[in-house]
């Protein structure tokens, strides 16, 4: 719906999850876009604050609530940095291309740090999550998008990148995963493998099909993940499979687990969680910053008494490859 069908679809309300990680980004992005005496924890909660996004709340309070958390969240993180310690990019555009696939995407900081043999520097792909959802080392090591992201930092600086950490903010985690040149290839060809199932039903899609034929190759997988989906107005497949969620229900269920992805919703398979990593990888090290729990109202919520085990989980945080075409995949 959101790549093939046009007009597009109206998608439903904004969620208040996914306002609360842009504001968060924002901040941390505003941050080191200012002067090194600047460079502040008070710096960093200012400017959450003056660019808090107020949509899909339930109300002022509860804004109000959560803005005041994510304050503690960035001026805690800021606190645990070196301001002095410039990064390569700040948000930084990327892109790289093969014979099958041109990606581009947008990096939330690219660090140059010493290499692990000390010969020099090498990049690290640092992604900041949001989530109350509890991240490991598989998120950093499985993640095509963080993998992508290595490849195109280091053909685009033409240095070094195997390095790629999730900083998960309301935990003071760093999820790390160092790559190899094969497990980076082997993300590569899976992205492509994707892209040309993509291209393959794209093409079934736009030939002379008929309409009313488009879910023979897009085909509705709906479940209790529905109820997260933008696009529940328009299937009914998904209004009966699932509750709809409230635009602030995600903010409550921050600590369940990953994301529900259906063909027709993304107009292609998912792009995670294919397990495609190599065996036999130098150990990951994991790293904790320091602790910026919130509190313990912000956990309360119980899920709906006819919750199943699965419609508990986590929305999507947002998620980090998508593709405008079976050619050009981007990933932001
Ligand atoms: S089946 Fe579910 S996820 Fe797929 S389009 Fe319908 S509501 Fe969305």
């Amino acid at each position: 719906m959101s790549y093939l069908d046009r007009p597009v679809p109206q998608k439903g309300p904004p969620w208040g999850h996914n306002s609360l990680g842009a504001s968060v980004h924002n901040a941390l992005a505003g941050w080191w876009r200012l002067p090194l005496a600047r460079r502040t924890p008070e710096a960093a909660g200012a400017l959450l604050t003056q660019g808090w996004i107020n949509e899909g709340y339930a109300s002022d309070a509860q804004s109000a609530t959560y803005r005041d958390w994510a304050r503690q969240l960035v001026e805690r993180y800021v606190a645990g940095l070196d301001p002095a310690d410039e990064p390569v990019g700040v948000e930084r555009t990327v892109a790289t291309r093969t014979d099958v696939i041109a990606v581009s995407g947008r990096i939330d900081r690219l660090d140059a740090r010493s290499s692990a043999d000390d010969s020099g520097t090498e990049l690290v792909v640092v992604d900041y999550k949001t989530g109350r959802h509890v991240l490991s080392v598989d998120d950093a090591r499985s993640s095509l998008a963080l993998a992508l992201y290595a490849l195109a930092a280091a053909r685009v600086l033409r240095r070094d990148c195997r390095r790629v950490e999730l900083h998960h903010l309301p935990t003071g985690q760093v999820l790390a995963w160092e790559h190899t040149p094969e497990s980076l290839q082997r993300h590569l060809r899976r992205a492509e493998q994707v892209a040309t199932e993509c291209a393959d039903a794209d093409e079934r899609m736009r030939g002379p099909l008929p309409a009313d034929a488009y879910d023979e190759v897009f085909p509705p997988r709906p479940g209790p993940g529905c109820g997260w989906c933008d696009f529940l107005r328009h299937c009914q497949e998904g209004q009966a499979a699932a509750v709809p969620r409230r635009p602030w229900d995600g903010l409550a269920e921050l600590l369940q687990a990953g994301p529900h992805r259906c063909p027709r919703e993304r107009g292609a398979r998912s792009l995670r969680g294919s397990g495609a990593f190599s065996r036999g990888l130098r150990r990951p090290r994991t790293t904790r910053l320091n602790s910026t729990a919130p509190p313990a109202s912000l956990h309360s919520r119980k899920p709906h008494a006819g919750d199943s085990k699965a419609s508990q989980r986590w929305p999507p945080d947002h998620d980090h490859v998508n593709y405008a075409s079976y050619r050009y995949m981007k990933f932001s």
